[in-house]
């Protein structure tokens, strides 16, 4: 470990010197038009699982001719499944307060949006909003908020994840609560850890800094520096598991990929490993903004496809979560291209679980997929994926290097599909309509058959005990 900073980020701007832009410009302007012998070096090297470099990034952004786009493409899924085999982690976010004090200009919550309804859910909605979840058979939770808390200051984010985590309802409870809220101090972020948190999710928005000014117009997200440099801070605090993005269409996606790695690169230098997930999320239009609808740099479909895929070879062993923001068409595409977990069902309102008919009232930004949980994991297990509600790896401690360690010797996924399949049967016999039992069993059955060695024992022996009633069964 290497740990080079300044803790108390007094010299954040030194700090961030690690997003360096005439390093990107150069790469990229000499990546321009590769020739088709380096763009198959590097989907030759890619097939080695060790992850790329800027310079292998840059080429791959520049792919257009079909042919390679369709090896691109089919790399990133052998890759996936390689790794982690056909499971598919599924979570629900759950927004407890839209109260922001910043400005920016592309989300509904900005200070100055006087266009939505202000609220900040109490701990009683927030755990009834949990038991909802639980009802509907959620096991993970991705706890956020705007950046201002109500009186109680940051006492109630932590008073929050703890009612999450005190929703029960029959057999089922929220096993994981994962956070997207504001950077924290160091202290915070440790009382944060205190409480259990699994991922600490912060998507640097863009990583261009003249754009990051021009879109974050007030309050402390103004701070570029400051928000570079928050994962350090969290991980000094001893969250191993943290979560980056972009919000793509801010800026030109290539330059976007390619900060993106110098601070996956970054985290890797100092602390031994980098991001457990990266987001990728594209601008959807927000009530109250322009930029939203009139997305600067949109990022077609084409492209959004080819940007999972890269980081999918870039780096094999992170998470790549798709939200719901996307059609559920455009999801089901990226399965096959990296992605390992998706959101479902889900309202970015805060109360908007207990009150599903009033979405557009309070909520961040428009949706693309709104069908219930039951329909996504139906339309997941017949596309041969299976829905897992997993969170063994985070409570036997596998978080960060050894979670590291054992993917990328592929032993992870002898852990994955095992724990997929059971949390998958639980689901089934505890939430899922008859339809959607009938076809994840018949898919449990053919991917216990296909499955090999130690990973097939595992998944006989859990899959009957939760044939037998109990539940939270992991390896
Ligand atoms: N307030 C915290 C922050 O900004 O980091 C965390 C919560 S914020 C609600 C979560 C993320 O929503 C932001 O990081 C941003 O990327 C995303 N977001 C905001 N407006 C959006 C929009 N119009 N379309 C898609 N994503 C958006
Ligand atoms: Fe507030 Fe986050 Fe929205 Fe910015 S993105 S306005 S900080 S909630």
């Amino acid at each position: 470990m290497n740990r080079t900073f300044d803790l108390n980020y007094k010299n954040s701007t030194i700090m961030s010197a690690f997003i360096n832009e005439d390093e990107i410009a150069r790469i990229l302007e000499e990546n321009q038009k590769p020739d088709p012998a380096k763009v198959r070096a590097v989907l030759n090297k890619a097939k080695e699982m060790k992850g790329l470099d800027l310079e292998d990034v840059a080429v791959l952004t520049n792919i257009s001719d079909p042919m390679q786009l369709f090896e691109l493409f089919e790399e990133a899924n052998h890759i996936k499944e390689k790794i982690y085999g056909k499971r598919l982690v599924i979570f629900a976010p759950l927004y407890i307060s839209n109260l922001c004090a910043n400005e920016c200009s592309y989300c509904a919550f900005r200070a100055k949006n006087k266009e939505i309804v202000r609220r900040a859910l109490s701990q009683d909605e927030i755990r009834h909003e949990a038991e909802i979840l639980v009802g509907q058979g959620h096991k993970r939770v991705l706890l956020v908020a705007g950046e201002s808390y109500p009186k109680q200051g940051f006492q109630y984010v932590l008073d929050s994840v703890a009612s999450v985590y005190e929703a029960k309802v029959g057999n089922g409870e929220i096993r994981r609560v994962n956070v997207n809220i504001a950077p924290l101090d160091l202290p915070e972020f440790k009382l944060l850890k205190e409480a259990k948190i699994g991922t600490f999710q912060l998507f640097q928005e863009t990583y261009h800094r003249e754009t990051y000014q021009k879109v974050h117009t007030g309050g402390k997200k103004k701070d570029y520096d400051s928000r570079v440099t928050a994962l350090h801070r969290a991980m000094e605090a001893g969250i191993d598991d943290v979560g980056i993005g972009v919000l793509f269409g801010l800026y030109n996606f290539r330059f976007e990929l390619l900060a993106i790695m110098q601070h996956i690169r970054e985290l890797e230098r100092v602390f031994g490993v980098g991001p457990h997930t990266i987001s990728v999320p594209r601008l959807e239009p927000a009530t109250g903004s322009d930029i939203a609808s009139h997305p600067p740099f949109a990022v077609s479909d084409l492209d959004f496809r080819k940007i999972i895929a890269i980081l999918r070879l870039a780096v094999p062993y992170t998470g790549i979560i798709m939200s719901t923001r996307e059609t559920a068409h455009m999801r089901r595409d990226t399965f096959a291209l990296g992605v390992s977990q998706i959101s479902a069902g889900s309202r970015t309102n805060p109360g908007g679980y207990t009150d599903s008919l009033h979405e557009a009232d309070g909520s961040q930004f428009c949706l693309g997929d709104h069908r219930p949980l039951d329909e996504v994991i139906r339309d997941v297990a017949e596309m041969g994926y299976i829905p897992s509600f997993c969170t063994g790896c985070y409570r036997l401690g596998r978080t960060g290097q050894d979670f590291m360690d054992r993917a990328k010797p592929g032993d992870i996924k002898n852990h994955c599909n095992p724990n997929a399949v059971s949390t998958f049967m639980e689901y089934l016999m505890d939430y899922a309509s008859y339809e959607t039992r009938l076809i994840g069993e018949d898919l449990i059955d053919d991917v216990i058959n296909e499955m090999e060695g130690i990973a097939r024992e595992r998944a006989i022996v859990l899959l009957e005990k939760v044939k037998k009633g109990k539940h939270d069964m992991y390896c």
